[in-house]
């Protein structure tokens, strides 16, 4: 089954639970408008490289469409496809004002030089500049993209419209209209889930054990805020590898190694064992963080797995017969679209600082993160109850509720 597929499983288990109306549902299963690119970089040898890549707006009916791009191999365009409309389901679950996008380009980043990466970026930029804008598409950082890429983007979107254009893009560094907590946002996101979920199973945060497959923006920020909220981190794997210690492992401590070791991984690291990668997801914590990428969980581990609560900081790491089984073994799996929706809540509140050119204090940006994610939370757990569904089909019901109603408004149905 491919990716499109799997991610229209519970969306449809929601469209019954809720019996949306046919044409809302037709209107919501497809993306509106993707596009392809292909893009040459004058690579440093000499020669030129042909890149490709993807832009995808799937929903523009609550706002702007809003969504990061993504570097990686396994780029393409069901993949971004699938992103995006998971970008819309997200913003509706947070309640923001946007629709869903993504982007994407196939490529290995190890692979290129400052200098191509920077020209692959511009090129990007060049090729979509007709479908994104402050108020059509807004980009932000994904998988292997970062501040860095989001200036380079801004620099080069506000060279071919001729103006400061700080609101095209989040996720920027604060000199380029940045918000202050927007790098740990989707980490802290992930973790306000996680104490919610906690709190709904009467356990204790104190002391509650969690593993955290993918130690990237979101696994190492998930890492560090649980840990500060008193939690024990005994496994955290990356690409590489992964690193145990039933004792805990301090993840301020691993993300200074992983700063200046190999390939910047975990493996080595001298205050933990070294385990198999697979073995992260299936040890016996109270929570276990997916902060990788899609289809981690299957039906091949998904038995193995002895957590009590999943917290899902990765778009799509669960499969869909994985998490049939997961949810007759009781575990309680905060969904995707719900747990990792802080990073672009915030990507939001960064989009209306910069059309206020007046920017908030850390502290402020953090209040308001907490408190929408709590108030999602609260109401996708209540419509769990109203519907007798789980976690991941309650929060597409979140979703379609507040899309039904503003297509109905718009006249769209
Ligand atoms: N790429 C992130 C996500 O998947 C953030 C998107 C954004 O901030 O627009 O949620």
């Amino acid at each position: 089954m491919g990716l499109i597929e799997q991610s229209m499983i519970p969306l449809n288990k929601a469209i019954e639970a809720m019996k949306l109306d046919p044409g809302a549902a037709a209107i919501i299963a497809v993306p509106e408008k993707t596009t392809e690119v292909h893009i040459p970089v004058k690579m440093d040898n000499g020669k030129v490289q042909v890149f490709t890549g993807y832009r995808c707006q799937h929903s523009t009916i609550m706002g702007p469409a809003k969504g990061g791009v993504r570097y990686h191999t396994a780029v393409n365009m069901d993949e971004v496809k699938t992103l995006a409309f998971w970008m819309t389901c997200k913003c509706a679950v947070a309640g923001l004002p946007y629709g869903g996008g993504k982007g994407g380009i196939i490529v290995d980043v190890t692979k290129l030089s400052e200098r191509e990466l920077e020209a692959l970026t511009r090129g990007y930029i060049d090729k979509i500049a007709g479908v994104i804008g402050e108020k059509k598409d807004i980009p932000a950082p994904d998988m292997n993209t970062n501040a860095k890429i989001m200036g380079w983007m801004m620099d080069e979107y506000s060279k071919i419209t001729g103006q400061y254009e700080p609101g095209f893009i989040t996720g920027k560094d604060i000199s380029v209209g940045g918000s202050l907590g927007r790098a740990a946002a989707t980490g802290r996101g992930v973790v306000t889930a996680a104490l919610e979920a906690l709190k709904v199973k009467g356990m204790k945060v104190k002391g509650a054990t969690a593993a955290v497959q993918g130690f990237g923006n979101v696994g190492s920020w998930t890492a560090k805020l649980a840990f500060d909220e008193g939690m024990k981190i005994v496994a955290i794997s990356d690409v590489f590898g992964a690193v145990f210690n039933k004792k805990g492992i301090d993840p301020y401590k691993l993300a200074e190694y992983t700063a200046t070791s190999k390939g910047h991984s975990v493996v080595g690291y001298p205050d933990a064992d070294p385990i198999d990668k697979e073995l992260v997801l299936e040890q016996k914590v109270d929570v276990l963080f997916p902060c990788a990428m899609e289809n981690q969980i299957t039906k091949a581990n998904a038995k193995k797995i002895k957590a009590t609560i999943i917290c899902e900081g990765a778009n799509g790491p669960t499969t869909p017969e994985a998490d049939e089984i997961l949810d007759k073994k009781g575990i309680f799996v905060v969904p995707d679209i719900l747990a990792n929706g802080g990073g672009v809540t915030v990507s939001y509140f960064e989009w209306v600082q910069n059309l206020y050119r007046f920017y908030w204090s850390e502290e402020e940006v953090k209040n308001r993160q907490i408190d929408m994610m709590v108030k999602a939370f609260k109401e996708v757990h209540d419509l769990t109850l109203e519907y007798k569904v789980s976690m991941r089909v309650a929060a597409y019901i979140a979703a379609l509720k507040r899309l039904a109603v503003a297509m109905k408004f718009r006249g769209m149905y």
